[in-house]
């Protein structure tokens, strides 16, 4: 069984949204009703609203075998049509009365309501290749691509979850993220229920109601970078706030890379230490600062147990290097690998070879085993007067800047160097000039790492999960850096 708790039901709270809760019992008895409902169906869209429905959506399934398709609520016309079409669901699960999008619209439709006829849970024990999900990703470096989950992914990964930060029964996670992707669907919904804990939903992300939710009986949260961004500006004004925050037993975020800068902060404010973990839709996560574990900023921690994680150069050779240096492409195997990217055999064969999934992460690794993310090959990799340069060590230093408030760095092509380094900044009420940033960046940095072009925008292009499209990051006037 995928959930502890839900066969022998029980008055344990398992779910509460800011408008309603459900015990291990009701939960049950809702979700053995909707998988009675799926019988004949292979793959279902759930629309995937920030609810408790959705949530029942999500276990029914589960329960009846039938594989999930979340589907963000937020998704254009064109990406619904892709997804819908791309993965034939035999029916698409909402909130009865929400409207449905363009061609989700013409799928048979299931609702999902608390008042259901409950149905009685009869436990099947499942082969572990049984597809679970299938997952679009973030679509940050091409067109999302449908990624096939089998469930001995899900249940795996949430055991070496449960393993690398001593995640019990006993613990209430909170968190306000998004249910169609990995990080708020499997770690932040299956994650607690598979432990027989509770998960308490913001219904959106708040950082006054996370603070709430700490100060009363939630221990740990997760979120993006750009909520933990927020909190630490909340939690500097706010002592309150900062207590609360203060006192979690552990605060994870993952999805992007967490700034050092925002990290440091939220210490300096809190007192707290902000754990990193590095995943991906088809691996779900891969590595992890434990809780008993040092927690540096910077650093993603080491493979969970069970997986193993090698870094190739260029020439695909295994790199043995354990020097913080030298930097190479994540390359994983583990009972954490998807099964396949949905009709795409070409794109599963060039990233699945002889059981390794190569993940187009670039990383170096510290003496103990701690994985250090780079960035990715396609967009956070500069290579430049012969030189190989992390975005990410550049985008750290320029946000320390007190001027400025985001930045991302890229790559364009020069004639002289191959490529140039842009730095893209939005700034706080003052501008920099575009010298002030590279001196600054020139300070702290080699000289090869000093960006070329600084360009100004109002607010950086990002996804519904805080990550910066780079993709999107092409034209805006610049200001060449002398
Ligand atoms: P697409 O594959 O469609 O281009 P995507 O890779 O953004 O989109 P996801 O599977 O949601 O889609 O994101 C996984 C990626 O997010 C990882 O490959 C990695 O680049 C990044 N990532 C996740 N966690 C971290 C982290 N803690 N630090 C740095 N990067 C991270
Ligand atoms: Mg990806």
């Amino acid at each position: 069984m995928v959930f502890a708790g839900l066969a022998d039901g029980g008055g344990r709270p398992a779910l509460r949204f800011p408008d309603a809760e459900l015990t291990y019992g009701e939960l049950a008895s809702l979700a053995a009703g909707l998988a009675d409902a799926l019988a004949g169906c292979r793959r279902v869209a759930v629309f995937a609203t920030p609810t408790i429905e959705t949530c029942v959506a999500v276990v029914g399934a589960l329960v009846a075998g039938v594989a999930v398709v979340p589907i963000n609520p937020r998704s254009g016309e064109r990406e619904l049509q892709h997804i819908v079409t791309d993965s034939q669901p035999d029916a698409v699960l909402s909130v009865p009365g929400e409207e449905l999008p363009g061609p989700l619209g013409d799928l048979r439709r299931l609702p999902v309501t608390l008042a259901a006829a409950p149905g009685t849970l009869t436990p099947v024990d499942r082969d572990g290749e049984t597809p679970a999900f299938v997952i679009y990703t973030s679509g940050t470096t091409g067109p999302p691509k449908g990624v096939v989950l089998p469930l001995r992914a899900v249940t795996s990964n949430l055991d070496a979850l449960a393993d690398a930060w001593a995640w019990t029964a006993a613990d209430v996670l909170v968190h306000g993220l998004p249910l169609f992707h990995v990080h708020g669907l499997i770690l932040g919904v299956v994650g607690p229920l598979r432990r027989g804990g509770t998960l308490r939903h913001l219904g959106r992300f708040d950082t006054a109601a996370l603070g709430a939710a700490l100060a009363g009986d939630a221990t740990m949260a997760f979120g993006v970078p750009t909520m933990y961004q927020r909190l630490v500006a909340d939690c500097e004004a706010d002592p309150d706030l900062a207590r609360a925050v203060g006192g979690a037993r552990l605060l994870v975020s993952g999805s992007a890379a967490l700034p050092a800068t925002v990290h440091q902060r939220l210490t300096a404010a809190t007192g707290q230490r902000v754990v990193e973990r590095y995943g991906m839709t088809e691996t779900l996560m891969n590595t992890a600062v434990r809780a008993d574990g040092d927690r540096r900023p910077g650093t993603v921690g080491a493979p969970l147990p069970g997986i193993s994680l090698r870094l190739l150069d260029d020439a695909g050779t295994e790199l043995s290097e354990m020097d913080g240096e030298t930097v190479g492409e994540i390359h994983l195997r583990g009972p954490n690998l998807f099964l396949e990217y949905l009709n795409r055999p070409d794109a599963t064969a060039a990233a699945l070879r002889e059981g390794w999934f190569a993940t187009g992460d670039m990383a170096v690794r510290d003496p103990d085993g701690y994985v250090r993310i780079v960035g990715r090959r396609a967009t956070d990799l500069i290579k430049s007067g012969g030189y190989k340069i992390g975005a990410g060590e550049i985008e750290n230093i320029l946000l320390e800047h007190p001027a400025v408030a985001e930045a991302a760095v890229t790559g364009e092509p020069d004639e002289d160097l191959g490529e140039r380094i842009v730095a893209w900044i939005v700034p706080t009420a003052v501008r920099p000039s575009p010298d002030e940033i590279a001196d600054h960046v020139a300070r702290q940095l080699a000289p090869h790492k000093r960006p070329r072009v600084v360009r100004y925008l109002d607010a950086l292009p990002r996804n519904d999960m805080g990550k910066i499209m780079k993709r999107a990051l092409t034209s805006a006037p610049p200001g060449q850096a002398g």
